[in-house]
């Protein structure tokens, strides 16, 4: 299969969902996430007319954010972030999902510069029972975002979340529709309007968008298996 064939399969995955839980054809954003992948990946991808990538290495996002800098693209950063590469991806980004503490929020509201647009950034939430390690819980949740609403440059966009590995189309949805009453919740105590929720990749795309993902990011299922 080619990157445009299973990108084609990918977004009819996507439309076929949407259509299945009675949501608007379009409300679901697809996040090619091309971590890893070399610039002919996304070269194919945006052939195909593919426009947001995901990346989580700045090191390895960079060159291919300076090589399609003419080209419009949009790009999200996904990964674990290190305080001291804070200026670069607010520099270069246009979107951040994985900010999950203060001093990051603060350090990206600083450095973003000022004649950008504003960045767009999820809060990364770790529910219980994930893998991953990284990620606020419910509680953090309510200070970081107070926080975060005073910071200029940046606007809060919503809810990211990576659950741990489920086969269980039923148990995915559970987790994932928690971090949609998550959200829901926060938005109501503290007034906020937050409306994305980062949820979704290639194993359990379905799931999420049953439980109200607004972007997906599918890596293995557009690019392939990565080493
Ligand atoms: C790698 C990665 C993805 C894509 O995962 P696939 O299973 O390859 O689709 C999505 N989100 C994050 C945060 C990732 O690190």
């Amino acid at each position: 299969m080619s990157i445009a064939e299973n990108l084609i399969r990918v977004l009819a995955r996507i439309s076929h969902a949407e259509h299945k839980n009675g949501r608007n054809h379009g409300s679901v954003r697809l996040l090619a996430v091309s971590k890893t992948k070399p610039i002919d990946a996304v070269q194919a991808a945006v052939d195909a007319g593919q426009r947001c990538f995901g990346e989580n290495y700045l090191q390895d996002a960079l060159p291919k954010i300076e090589y399609f800098r003419d080209q419009n693209l949009e790009w999200h950063f996904i990964g674990p972030i290190q305080s001291n590469k804070t200026r670069s991806i607010a520099e270069s980004f246009d979107w951040v999902h994985s900010v999950d503490r203060l001093k990051i929020a603060q350090r990206l509201s600083e450095q973003r510069p000022e004649e950008l647009p504003d960045l767009n950034i999820c809060i990364q939430v770790n529910l219980s029972g994930e893998a991953s390690k990284s990620g606020l819980t419910a509680d953090e949740l309510v200070d970081l975002l107070k926080a975060c609403t005073l910071l200029k440059r940046i606007q809060i966009r919503g809810l990211m979340l990576i659950p741990a590995a489920n086969t269980n189309f039923e148990q995915q949805k559970q987790v994932f529709q928690q971090l949609a009453n998550l959200l829901q919740r926060m938005n109501q105590q503290l007034g906020l309007k937050m409306d994305t929720l980062s949820m979704g990749m290639s194993a359990d795309l379905e799931a999420a968008i049953a439980a109200g993902s607004t972007i997906v990011r599918i890596g293995t299922d557009i690019f392939g298996a990565r080493q």
